[in-house]
């Protein structure tokens, strides 16, 4: 909806900030589609989550694919709404790195930032969710999902 403060969303709305290059990469500008689909950060660490969960490729381009991703990969019940969470905490931590690196200038390592990754979406999946008998061993080979 163009509500996610990224540095081209500020400039369309007259706010200055000279260097509209990407906080993360410094590749392209840093727009809300750039910043969750094709900045470096961004990219590897969607391939460590579809290993994670053992997923087909699905390129995404844009923010609104993220948000249908979980919906065409093959996967029923609560595989598919943990995928869902994922993707979520995903772009939430991913924004989280952003302003780190932003108003901290603290880089992430995606090892370390996927590792974060798995550990939220698995507390938000067995608190939040009806699914409370999913181990942390299951949800870190993503099996009996
Ligand atoms: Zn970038």
């Amino acid at each position: 909806m163009g509500k996610i403060p990224t540095v081209m969303a500020l400039r369309s709305r007259n706010i200055q900030i000279e260097d509209p290059s990407c906080t993360l990469c410094h590749y392209g500008d840093e727009t809300v589609d750039h910043l969750f689909t094709s900045c470096s950060l961004a990219v590897r660490l969607w391939s460590l989550i579809r290993y994670w969960c053992n997923t087909p490729i699905f390129l995404v381009f844009s923010f609104r694919d993220l948000l249908e991703w979980h919906n065409h990969l093959g996967k029923s019940g609560r595989a598919k709404e943990a995928i869902k969470g994922i993707i979520i905490v995903a772009c939430w931590s991913l924004w989280n790195a952003r302003n780190e690196k932003r108003f901290l200038n603290l880089s992430a390592r995606v090892e370390n930032f996927f590792s974060q990754v798995k550990a939220v979406s698995f507390l938000w999946f067995v608190n939040r969710s009806s699914h409370k008998d999913v181990t942390w061993d299951d949800w870190c080979k993503f099996v009996n999902m």
